[in-house]
């Protein structure tokens, strides 16, 4: 969901954005208006996450996993070796691509999901007990199909690359603990295809593995994001969801409200027998609340019924199964209410 301020303001000035008498998508990216839009967006994006003076902020191509590609080619070199935590579907699927490109010797994983009784809960031993000397730490703080997050901050001896996807600008992070933050656009930001990077001056050194031009953070630096033509479009629109959240107050304020959203689901979830959540309280997700109805021969039924009350994209990642509902900032709470009261609803009908 993007907020729709910002769609409607993107639908009144599709043609003539900015006085130009033209779209936003048929001007030259090259021009003094865009460069102007994209120097705005990026002081938005650094006064909303406070970002600090020696961190890039590059905005990309090939959304989130362009960015399991890039990460590699750019940050590991011939000789050396990375980490990567798994907690669930996109840590694995960025472990694939990183031994794809890297091969199996360069990559090491540590599982940080423990599963009792049918509940998953995040363990991540003492980092600083692996004596190992690994370019970076990868790990995915949302895991966006399996509703699990990561809240506590990570120790790690080494840089931290987080894939924020599913949950950038969410709630306030400290960003000088990271050493490399990427997200695909396409949750909290604007429309697919493009990645937000955001990376630390002394990874840029790093030796990097041959790629493609276009995925080179050097070039990319170098180019202002420029090396090609960027994704105009998707700059644009995200240049307006900044705009709204500096308009809702914020990351801090935003973050009050996900609050709300997440803990009005999940206190209605378990208040009976109905549904259940199969995350540790520690671990759930403010993002992606997965649920399960306890008679799964009710899934159909749920998914129509409740699309025929107006809510829609409820049905669970098909690897999990389930139901999910993901809160990202630009749902409000009346959104939440509304599924709230649709699942009592239902309940009640089918008990
Ligand atoms: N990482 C996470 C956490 C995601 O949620 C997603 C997309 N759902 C991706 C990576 C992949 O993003 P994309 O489809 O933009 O490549």
């Amino acid at each position: 969901m993007l907020p729709q301020p910002v769609m409607q303001k993107a639908q009144e000035e599709l043609l003539d954005w900015n006085g130009q008498g033209v779209s936003v998508m048929e001007i030259s990216h090259r021009s003094k208006e865009f460069i102007a839009l994209t120097e705005q967006a990026e002081a938005d994006i650094r006064d909303l996450m406070n970002i600090p003076s020696n961190y890039h902020v590059l905005f990309m191509h090939g959304g989130g996993r362009g960015q399991f590609a890039a990460v590699v080619n750019n940050l590991l070199g011939e000789q050396g070796k990375a980490l990567y935590l798994v907690d669930g579907s996109w840590s694995s699927a960025a472990v694939e691509e990183a031994k794809k490109l890297a091969g199996d010797a360069q990559i090491d994983t540590l599982n940080i999901v423990e599963k009792t009784n049918g509940i998953s809960r995040i363990v991540v031993p003492d980092l600083n007990e692996i004596k190992q000397d690994y370019r970076y730490l990868h790990y995915c703080p949302n895991e966006t199909v399996d509703g699990i997050e990561i809240f506590e901050e990570i120790n790690s001896p080494w840089p931290i690359v987080a894939d924020m996807s599913s949950n950038i600008m969410s709630r306030e992070i400290d960003v000088s603990r990271y050493g490399l933050i990427y997200a695909g656009a396409q949750k909290n930001i604007g429309p697919s295809g493009l990645s937000i990077v955001i990376v630390r001056d002394d990874l840029l050194a790093y030796p990097q593995l041959t790629q493609a031009s276009i995925m080179d953070y050097r070039l990319a630096v170098k180019h202002d994001s420029m090396f090609n033509t960027p994704p105009t479009f998707a700059w644009y629109l995200a240049a307006e969801v900044f705009k709204w959240l500096k308009a809702q107050g914020g990351v801090a304020e935003v973050a009050k409200v996900n609050d709300r959203k997440a803990e009005t689901l999940y206190a209605y979830i378990d208040s009976g027998d109905f549904y259940e959540n199969r995350v540790a309280v520690a671990n759930r997700s403010k993002m992606n609340v997965t649920f399960y109805l306890k008679d799964e021969s009710l899934n159909e039924p749920f998914l129509a019924e409740a699309k025929a009350a107006g809510l829609v994209a409820l049905k669970g990642h098909r690897s999990v199964g389930g139901m999910r509902a993901s809160l990202y900032n630009a749902m409000p709470l009346v959104g939440v209410e509304a599924l709230v009261s649709f699942m009592k609803a239902f309940a009640e009908k089918h008990v």
